[in-house]
């Protein structure tokens, strides 16, 4: 496999469903062996988006380039891509060493070929004990490694994952999480992860590309995006900020930068409407002029030493750099 990882670059990609524009002229440089999520509210163009990389979609107008290649017209299995599924789509009548063998069958792969580089694919997974139960005899958590061993048997540039944990537990979701950025650390090729979750993205994106209404908001590394959102939007959906408007414009403060202190005395007056205890921190929702909330997270001991009720007026302090202007 090749360790440096290969560009993937979309180039003014649109996709139209009739009159429905899912994919509005998105350009886009995925940089070689990165993890990047795709990220943003249901019906923004994601999945639109992966498919059309994957093959599985048509492009309306404009190209996909793979290292050099232009791929926009290849079928799926010439791409140098490979996708997983939300609902892994494993054959139920097939072993798990079939199901992942299954790409290398079609393409003519002998059976000895076949079964050693299945077991390799199952190794990488953890499952090597497991490659002769079929799918139904296996955990949500199982039946998805095996989808992703059949994915890479395929030796793909770049993997995509549509919604790939949207299906599991809470608390597999996360064991998952772990094993899907030490695979792809390992591999060295580029995932592409849909998600429509900030905390899945936050946790396993190098960059975060952020969608709204067919077109990308923004696109940066994920603490960039997060601590620098560029607009109302973004600050928003990446959950953790105030985004306050003015009447010179709007800007965005972090929660966990927001202190409290007597009124006169802050940034700006208001008065507490909901006091929230969320074990490590207390989430202190104040409401200021122009009807505006803003949410102050204190560490739980900051809030114990002075607490305070719902209707109390409040000042609302942060140092004036942790505030930054927001575009729209
Ligand atoms: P997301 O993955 O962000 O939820 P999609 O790419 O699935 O968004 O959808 C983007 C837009 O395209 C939505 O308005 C959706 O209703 C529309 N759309 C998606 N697939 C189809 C389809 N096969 N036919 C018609 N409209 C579609």
């Amino acid at each position: 496999m090749d360790a440096m990882g290969t560009d993937l670059e979309l180039v003014s990609v649109t996709k139209r469903y009739g009159t429905t524009v899912a994919v509005d002229n998105v350009s886009h440089h995925f940089k070689p062996g990165t993890y990047t999520c795709l990220l943003g509210p249901s019906g923004c163009g994601k999945s639109s988006t992966l498919r059309m990389i994957a093959g599985h979609e048509s492009i309306s107008d404009g190209s996909i380039l793979l290292g050099a290649k232009d791929i926009s017209h290849l079928p799926p299995a010439k791409r140098g891509t490979a996708m997983m599924f939300q609902n892994y789509a494993l054959f139920p009548h097939l072993s798990v060493a079939d199901n992942v063998a299954f790409s290398l069958k079609m393409k003519g792969v002998d059976a000895s070929e076949r079964i050693a580089k299945a077991r390799e694919m199952l190794a990488l997974v953890d499952l090597s004990a497991l490659a002769d139960r079929l799918p139904d005899q296996l955990s949500g958590g199982q039946q998805q490694r095996v989808a992703l061993a059949r994915a890479l048997i395929t030796r793909p540039q770049a993997l995509l994952l549509d919604e790939p944990l949207s299906a599991l537990d809470p608390f597999l979701r996360i064991r998952m999480r772990g094993e899907l950025k030490r695979l792809q650390q390992e591999l060295g090729i580029s995932f592409l992860h849909v998600t429509h979750g900030q905390d899945e993205a936050l946790a396993l994106a190098d960059e975060i590309v952020v969608m709204n209404n067919a077109v990308i908001e923004q696109a940066g590394p994920a603490r960039e995006v997060f601590n620098a959102p560029k607009t109302a939007f973004v600050a928003q959906f990446m959950g953790g900020h105030n985004v306050i408007a003015l009447a010179q414009g709007h800007f965005a403060v972090r929660s966990d930068a927001v202190r409290l202190t007597d009124t006169g005395r802050g940034t700006m007056d208001g008065h507490i409407t909901a006091i929230e205890y969320q074990g490590t921190h207390v989430s202190v929702c104040a409401r200021i002029a122009g009807d505006q909330e803003v949410t102050a997270l204190l560490p739980d001991a900051e809030f114990f030493t002075t607490p305070r009720n719902p209707g109390d007026p409040v000042g609302l302090i942060w140092e004036h750099e942790k505030q930054h202007e927001l575009t729209s």
